[in-house]
């Protein structure tokens, strides 16, 4: 017998309901915000990684799914992020000489090869948007409302943080302090932040292990060091949160992972799950599409987890706090006894499903006594139970399976638009 592989998921049927309802409230409230669904390659050339997400993040460093081209073995990799693809794709097919700002959204599966554990898994699903053509603080803040709305119409209690990282004026000065302040400390990093320290120090404030994380807690802090530009920009961010009754905290130690980001980023927290408690996180990558081969062309985006979020709705249940939607039961459950009450039912139950209707009848043969028995099982909120005599007689009983007293004699004939009118 197969397993799965390592650090992926099944997502059965009992759960697809909730990535169903999940879904149609994110491309309710992305349609809402004016962003269009676009889909990618699940893979793209190596290339597009290394330089959209940068070669010295853990992502690109230790977590991408690499395969080659049997033709001309040229490097590909499963998609380990959103950002990069959806750049590469838009300047490619020129969408930005469209008006802007662009925007765009996705949901599909992502791939890092990373430890599997609760809320990190190799394959995930990640809900993501990108804006394009707006420097406004007001597009920061309009992508970050997106995402509250969509968290809280979700269902997810979550914490908005917010930081200002700086641009290419400003960023250096801020990584010199850093640098100094890490170098006394050095002895005490971890490996990878030692390595961290000569290629991107501001990645040290991101560290998992706690020494230093400990060490991190005193590091000066970038908005300490913005210039006058990136310092209006976040404060007009911040009002504008405001304006839109949308509650954040500064958060001086979120720089998120990638490369690519500038001035603001964030990061959306969730306290229902253990450790891995950021369900979704983002900011603004000015310089990314130009570093892809396209125009000087600012953006600003997040990606969602979609998978972690399922998990926060689990352990949300599993604490009463809510209660999940389940699968949609049968409005009709036609039972039958011999074979023209089977053809009857068979051909009634197509009638419905052709309106729409979600209707079942028996197709394993079973006893009367067993198809009564299945029908209370999937829910079925009506039973109609044939055999000859009702045939013959052309009648028949509905039963309300939710009030016994509810019981009442159909015309077979017209059983599709009785049922259609209930
Ligand atoms: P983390 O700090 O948890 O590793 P990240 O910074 O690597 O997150 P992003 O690249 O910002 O994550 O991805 C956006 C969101 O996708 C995350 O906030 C998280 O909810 C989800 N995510 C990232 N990696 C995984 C994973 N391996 N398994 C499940 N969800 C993930
Ligand atoms: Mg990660």
């Amino acid at each position: 017998m197969f397993q799965k592989p390592k650090g992926t998921l099944d997502i059965l049927p009992e759960e697809i309901v909730l990535w169903q309802n999940m879904e149609e409230i994110i491309r309710k409230s992305a349609a809402c915000a004016g962003f269009s669904e676009i889909r990618i390659p699940t893979f793209e050339l190596s290339g597009v990684y290394k330089r959209g997400v940068g070669a010295t993040t853990d992502i690109v460093k230790k977590e991408m799914f690499t395969l080659f081209d049997k033709g001309d073995n040229v490097e590909m990799c499963l998609r380990p992020e959103g950002t990069a693809g959806v750049v590469r794709s838009v300047v490619e097919n020129g969408l930005f000489n469209e008006a802007l700002p662009l925007k765009l959204y996705y949901i599909g599966p992502f791939f890092r090869y990373e430890k599997p554990q609760a809320g990190r898994s190799r394959e995930f699903y990640q809900f993501g948007t990108e804006l394009f053509g707006a420097h406004s603080p007001s597009a920061d803040a309009s992508v970050i409302a997106l995402a509250s709305d969509v968290l809280s119409k979700i269902g997810i209690d979550s914490e908005l943080n917010i930081n200002s990282i700086g641009c290419k004026e400003c960023r250096p000065n801020y990584r010199k302090a850093l640098c100094d302040y890490f170098e006394s400390r050095k002895d005490e990093l971890c490996d990878s932040c030692r390595e961290r320290l000569k290629t991107n120090p501001l990645r040290i404030l991101d560290c998992k292990s706690k020494i230093c994380k400990s060490i991190a807690e005193n590091a000066p802090k970038t908005i300490d060091f913005l210039c006058e530009d990136c310092k209006t920009h976040f404060e007009e961010l911040k009002k504008n949160l405001e304006l839109m009754n949308i509650k954040y905290t500064v958060n001086p130690k979120i720089v998120r992972g990638l490369d690519y980001y500038v001035r603001t980023v964030f990061e959306f927290v969730s306290d229902d799950i253990g450790a891995q408690s950021t369900v979704c996180g983002g900011g603004r990558y000015d310089g990314l599409v130009s570093e892809l081969g396209g125009p000087d062309l600012c953006g600003i985006g997040f990606g969602m987890g979609l998978t972690r979020l399922i998990l926060v709705l689990k352990a949300k249940e599993s604490k009463g706090l809510i209660t999940l939607p389940k699968a949609k039961s049968p409005v009709l459950y036609i039972a039958s006894m011999g074979k023209k009450a089977e053809e009857f039912a068979l051909k009634t139950t197509e009638e419905l499903r052709r309106r729409g209707i979600f209707a079942e009848c028996d197709l394993c043969e079973r006893s009367l006594k067993a198809q009564m028995k299945y029908a209370d099982k999937i829910g079925a909120k009506y039973v109609l139970v044939l055999g000859d005599n009702e045939l013959d007689a052309g009648v028949a009983e509905l039963k309300n399976m939710a009030d016994k007293e509810d019981r009442r004699e159909i015309k077979l004939e017209e059983t599709a638009d009785i049922i259609e009118r209930i």
